[in-house]
């Protein structure tokens, strides 16, 4: 690469940033552009599948990312309204012999802190804060990311790696906004002393119920509890406080159990998130630019995989850049074939399983029935396609 043509990433969340640290890693030029004024200055916990961790060992941060994580026991479904168990997944010696890497939670800041440690180290990875894209132009021969403040920025291509609202897809793409779903989320991280005894438990646990669910782990080797309250609402777009929250939150979960009750109080409900996504795509780059991540193909969380995939996109995409020599056109094609299919089944499976975390009436005792025979060979078999991951080598040099 010539040093006055970079590869521009926008975006410098847990994609952007492994995209990032890949190409970095690789010798190539790179610079990131991020809108906020910091790098990954805020976040919630993070759930990780085994499935990212061969991108760590590819990124050489695995070390790194285990001392900021915890390794839950288990993870666990519960009845919002009767708090029976409904499934339960153990991640502990079973899950390590049959997907070799583990499961943990984590804080976003800790990994994002990580990723941007070594990144720090190269001096081939320029990270500029508070650098707003809006748009984009391709003339053939380099690309240019235009900017809030009227600039532009040359470079080789242009990976968008701005989330769900991405600019970049917008400037690739004629369609309209993300899918509302019509739910909303609120997250908090409260200190573990604060976590009342009757509800402090220490797998990831999931309350699922009709048009509401919660979920809490511990974070931080146990100094901090992580906590999502996900529901259905009408307000969800309206601006609101944190009082007419909490009479909303206390009508949706009326008939909740009191363990969830007591979750709700710790809540902190100044901010929340109107949950979306989009259809699957099957193409995401023209010319120069390409997308990874939210920004191509935003899901619903229930899988805990939309930032697994997202790094997934960004070493893949890197190690196909790298294995072209920098041939964008052939390196996106083959990034495209190896990512849209597994990609899209988060983001269909997501949905459906959206469905069942919410089962109210007759189809929530259906999802007991549907459930009741499940061993722990079946649950591990039925993850497999996403937690055995992905051959990236063979993607990369086939
Ligand atoms: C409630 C909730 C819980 C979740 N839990 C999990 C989980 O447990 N496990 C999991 O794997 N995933 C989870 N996710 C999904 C995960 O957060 C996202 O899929 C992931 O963050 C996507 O990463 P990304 O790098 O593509 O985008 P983002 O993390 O959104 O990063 C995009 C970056 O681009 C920047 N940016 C945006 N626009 C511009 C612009 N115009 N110019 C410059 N910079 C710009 C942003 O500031 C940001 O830093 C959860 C999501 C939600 C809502």
């Amino acid at each position: 690469m010539s040093a006055a043509n970079p590869i521009l990433i926008v975006g410098g969340g847990l994609g952007g940033l492994a995209a990032a640290l890949a190409l970095g890693r690789r010798g190539w030029r790179i610079r990131v552009l991020e809108e906020a004024p910091q790098f990954g200055a805020i976040g919630y916990g993070i759930q990780l599948g085994p499935n990212v961790f061969p991108m760590f060992g590819r990124l050489g941060i695995s070390e790194a990312v285990l001392r900021a994580s915890n390794l839950p026991p288990a993870l666990v479904m519960l009845d919002a309204l009767d708090g029976e168990e409904i499934a339960r997944i153990p991640t502990g010696d079973s899950f390590r012999r049959r997907f070799t890497h583990p499961y943990v939670v984590i804080h976003r800041v800790d990994l994002h802190q990580v990723l941007l440690e070594a990144c720090r180290t190269l001096a081939n990875i320029e990270l500029e804060a508070s650098v707003c894209a809006v748009g984009i132009e391709d003339d053939g021969d380099q690309v240019r990311v235009r900017t809030r403040d009227g600039g532009s920025i040359a470079g080789a291509a242009v990976i968008g790696a701005d989330g769900l609202g991405s600019c970049i897809r917008a400037s690739l793409l004629n369609e309209g906004p993300p899918r509302l779903i019509g739910y909303v989320a609120h997250r908090t991280i409260v200190p573990m002393e604060r976590v009342p005894h009757g509800v402090l438990r220490d797998e990831v646990v999931l309350w699922g119920g009709p048009g509401y669910h919660i979920v809490h782990y511990p974070l931080r080797h146990g100094a901090e509890f992580n906590i999502v309250a996900v529901f259905r609402t009408s307000t969800y777009a309206e601006k609101g406080d944190a009082r007419g929250h909490r009479e909303e939150l206390e009508r949706t979960y009326r008939d909740a159990h009191p363990a969830m009750k007591a979750l709700l109080e710790l809540m902190d409900l100044e901010r929340r998130w109107a949950i979306s996504d989009r259809d699957p795509i099957r193409h995401w780059h023209r010319g120069r630019a390409v997308l990874l991540g939210d920004a191509a193909h935003p899901t619903l969380q229930s899988l805990a995989q939309g930032a697994c995939m997202a790094i997934e996109d960004g070493v893949c995409l890197a190690e196909l850049i790298d294995a072209t020599r920098g041939d964008f056109q052939a390196a996106f094609q083959r990034y495209e074939s190896a990512r849209v299919v597994r990609t899209a089944r988060v983001q269909l499976d997501s949905r459906a399983l959206w469905e069942f975390y919410h089962a109210a009436g007759i189809a929530r005792d259906v999802r007991r029935l549907t459930v009741a025979d499940w061993t722990e060979e079946h649950v591990f078999n039925c993850l497999a396609w996403l937690y055995d991951g992905v051959p990236m080598g063979q993607t990369a040099h086939s």
